[in-house]
């Protein structure tokens, strides 16, 4: 039994890791579904964006592929539920 040990540690860390990748893709997709953030307020009545899962909560602001991206993701910093998302405009180069 104790032979097959590392094996089966090997197989949990493999499927861990599956289900961790899994969950991240997942979420990504959802973030490139989300509605855009005049859709998000038509469609749940509020002038001021806010959560609709808790009701509460600031809100978090990230960049879709990085965190400087002008692709801009909002999600409830208390539930972690996906929101909406806008574009920001790029920010003006700076000239020396
Ligand atoms: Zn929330």
């Amino acid at each position: 039994m104790s032979r097959f040990l590392p094996v089966l540690f090997l197989i949990g860390l493999f499927f861990f890791m599956w289900l961790f990748l899994y969950a991240h893709q997942r979420r990504e997709k959802q973030k490139r579904a989300l509605p855009v953030r005049e859709d998000f307020l038509a469609a749940h009545g509020h002038d001021e964006p806010a959560c609709f899962a808790c009701g509460k909560g600031p809100l978090k602001d990230e960049g879709l592929g990085s965190g400087q991206d002008t692709r801009r993701v909002v999600s409830c910093e208390g539930c972690n539920t996906l929101l909406y998302r806008y574009e920001r405009p790029a920010a003006p180069e700076f000239e020396s």
